[in-house]
């Protein structure tokens, strides 16, 4: 099943980043990105006309760290799947742990977010993942599921990739072990089969959390782990390139 998804990697830049970095990015990707594994730069908002002019022609193709619930509408500060899409991006992170944590997102409006990425033609790459006292109290399962049960309830969810976060992992330095990520990724896959296994099987699962250049050659060689959506270590051109080399 295996040969059935490609690798992808994601760099998440959050809020960090210049127009340098959008063209140093771009200058040193460019040569080694390979039909085999695709690459996406998700830089924040501001920068999204200018890197997906720069990628032009490269390969590498940018998406959006967010997107409105709504294609349009009186939403200051927000930008829609339908705008992302004009501007040439296939995909938009929702549901990131950080919207979760710092503008209270809750799975059903991360769902409409999906659902909105869908109706406008991009794929919405979906972030779940359980808090360190959630894993501690045995909660794992049963908050993957939650969150999952709120993508299964629309109708695009089989157009989605998601993004396996465990919160304690990001930004922190202590990444999953691949043993730990891989369990995680397929309880979500067979999570995800008891509605469409075909689906399930093709739908590509990402890890995120503390994936650096040393750590990502093992973690992508699990047989449930498609590519990894990647934070800091993202933001120095050199580890985003091993990381790529990696997957
Ligand atoms: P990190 O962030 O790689 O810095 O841990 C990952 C993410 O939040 O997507």
């Amino acid at each position: 099943t295996l040969a059935r998804r490609n690798k992808l990697v994601v760099a998440n830049w959050k809020m960090h980043g210049s127009l340098a970095l959008c063209r140093e990015t771009i200058n040193q990707l460019n040569h080694i990105v390979q039909p085999g594994a695709d690459l996406i730069i998700s830089p924040p908002a501001p920068y999204l006309s200018e890197l997906g002019r720069l990628a032009q022609q490269t390969g590498i193709h940018c998406c959006g760290q967010d997107v409105a619930a709504q294609q349009n509408g009186a939403r200051t500060g927000e930008w829609s799947a339908t705008m992302l899409a004009e501007l040439g991006c296939h995909h938009a992170i929702v549901g990131h742990s950080e919207r979760r944590q710092h503008h209270r997102e809750d799975n059903l409006l991360i769902a409409a977010k999906a659902q909105a990425c869908i109706d406008a033609g991009i794929t919405p790459i979906v972030c779940i993942g359980e808090t360190l006292d959630e894993r501690n109290a045995g909660q794992l399962e049963h908050i993957l599921g939650q969150q999952l049960d709120a993508l299964l309830a629309t109708s695009g969810w089989r157009q989605a990739i998601i993004a396996y976060e465990p919160v304690w992992a990001i930004g922190t330095g202590k990444v999953a072990t691949p043993a730990i990520a891989q369990a995680a990724h397929q309880f979500i896959r067979e999570y995800l089969a008891k509605t469409d296994a075909d689906a399930a099987d093709e739908m590509m699962l990402l890890y995120g959390g503390s994936v650096k250049a040393d750590n990502a050659t093992a973690l992508f060689a699990m047989p449930d782990i498609d590519g990894g959506l990647i934070g800091s270590a993202s933001l120095e051109v050199h580890s985003l390139v091993r990381i790529y080399q990696a997957a």
